[in-house]
């Protein structure tokens, strides 16, 4: 498929299909229309984390910066050492990690050395104090207990040579990344600026917490959990509450988010038949394709543009909300952010523990619990109903069970795919 350029080219390309659209085809295309934040800041590394890094990182220094010790021992000339002998070295210093011995080692001699002590001149091998004797009279090595020149000796530049590139651009800074970056002396970096998302939700039923329920009502549950996952994500979140169900507050609610922010998420209100007036409205401001997605739960999603904006129209259904961000939004966010080191969720293939019941044609993303049983073998079960209006079900789980598009009914022992939840979003 070669990229359509506008969402109008997409939805008249001849295997377009709203109504039967599968997972990874919705996913390819909505990654057509991505393309990355530009603007960036400067931070300092401690507020780096989690931030994607903007332009390359070169070395400034080797790391380490001298050949060093990487045991407590002796530091010794290899060829001093008797192949079929003891040998008995004199001990001329001491060198400390940060405090160098001066000197420079001669035949028949050693320094005393510990763990990151820089190597004193003339001396090419460690050996561990565990397997020399210090007595009155020298230093004994057994035979055979060095079995070759260079043991125990850190190379300067071994982690990180001068000049070389450390990051690319497009870096997620994580803590081995910026425990990196301080070894090399560097405090602040630049990070692409952080996505800015707006959200809110539609529905009559829908209160926010602190207000008492009337028969029928419901508190905004999708607000929340939105929350969480473009927090975890670090989006710049934008809350704007229940937005009340008539044209006028909806259309003005699109306008206003598309205007702040990079990102506009709504929940509910783009199924078939219950709002056509949110649809007639998003086609008014922007292009929006509207899909019935081959996948359960899940199954009404839109994407589009809002002016600069991208849109996502997510289910309302509290289940079907989670699982359509972790399976759509959360790899357009990491492109729109800048991130070229994100990966796709990998899927294990663990065995089920108890049979499932499922009839071809859609995808389905079922909730599980991954445990492992006392000989530390892996297998999954389901969390029980999979209704996706059950939010309790996403608590419970640590793990989706993927039941590819041509799945039936899987046995007990059979192997099925699984993503982590953790790590995921
Ligand atoms: P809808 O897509 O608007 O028809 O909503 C589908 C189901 O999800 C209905 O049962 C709604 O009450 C429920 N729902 C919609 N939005 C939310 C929300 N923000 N929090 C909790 N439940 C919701
Ligand atoms: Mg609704």
């Amino acid at each position: 498929m070669t990229a359509p350029r506008t969402l109008r080219e997409a939805s008249c390309a001849d295997d377009y299909d709203p109504n039967a659209m599968p997972v990874a085809k919705a996913r390819e295309l909505i990654r057509t229309f991505l393309s990355p934040l530009t603007a960036v800041e400067r931070l300092h590394i401690r507020q780096s984390l989690g931030r994607v890094l903007a332009g390359d990182v070169v070395s400034p220094i080797a790391v380490p910066g001298h050949d060093n010790s990487a045991m407590d021992g002796y530091a010794l000339r290899f060829a001093d050492l008797a192949a079929d002998s003891e040998t008995v070295l004199t001990r001329v210093g001491e060198s400390f990690a940060g405090k160098p011995w001066g000197g420079v080692l001669g035949a028949g001699e050693c320094v005393r050395i510990f763990t990151g002590g820089v190597m004193p001149r003339g001396a090419d091998t460690v050996v561990m104090q565990e397997r020399a004797s210090e007595s009155a009279s020298g230093v004994r090595v057994a035979a055979g207990v060095v079995s070759k020149a260079g043991q125990n000796r850190r190379f300067a530049g071994e982690d990180l040579k001068a000049g070389q590139t450390v990051f690319r651009d497009g870096q997620r800074m994580r803590p081995a990344e910026i425990g990196m970056l301080a070894s090399l002396g560097i405090g602040e970096i630049s990070v692409y600026r952080k996505l800015r998302v707006a959200f809110f939700s539609t529905g009559d039923e829908l209160k926010s917490i602190g207000t008492t329920l009337a028969p029928g009502e419901i508190y905004d549950s999708n607000r929340y959990t939105l929350y969480g996952m473009l927090t975890r994500l670090h989006c710049e979140v934008i809350d704007m509450g229940v937005i009340e169900d008539t044209p006028a507050a909806v259309e003005r609610a699109l306008t206003n988010a598309a205007e702040a922010a990079d990102v506009v998420i709504t929940s509910g209100g783009v199924s078939v038949g219950e709002a056509d007036y949110i649809k007639a409205i998003l086609d008014k401001l922007g292009e929006v394709l509207f899909w019935k997605i081959a996948m359960k739960p899940g199954r009404p999603l839109a994407y589009g543009r809002i002016g600069n904006a991208h849109f996502f129209g997510l289910p309302g259904n509290p289940v079907a909300v989670m699982v359509t961000f972790y399976q759509f939004v959360r790899d357009a966010l990491f492109v729109l952010q800048g991130d070229r080191s994100a990966q796709a969720q990998p899927t294990f293939k663990v065995a089920l523990s108890a049979p499932i019941k499922k009839v071809p044609g859609r995808t389905e993303f079922q909730r599980g619990i991954l445990t492992s049983d006392s000989n530390g073998a892996w297998s999954v079960r389901t969390t029980g109903d999979q209704g996706s209006g059950i939010l309790s079900s996403m608590s419970q789980a640590n793990c989706f069970i993927v039941l590819g598009t041509d799945t039936g009914n899987v046995a007990a022992g059979e192997l099925v795919e699984i993503q982590l939840l953790e790590g995921f979003v």
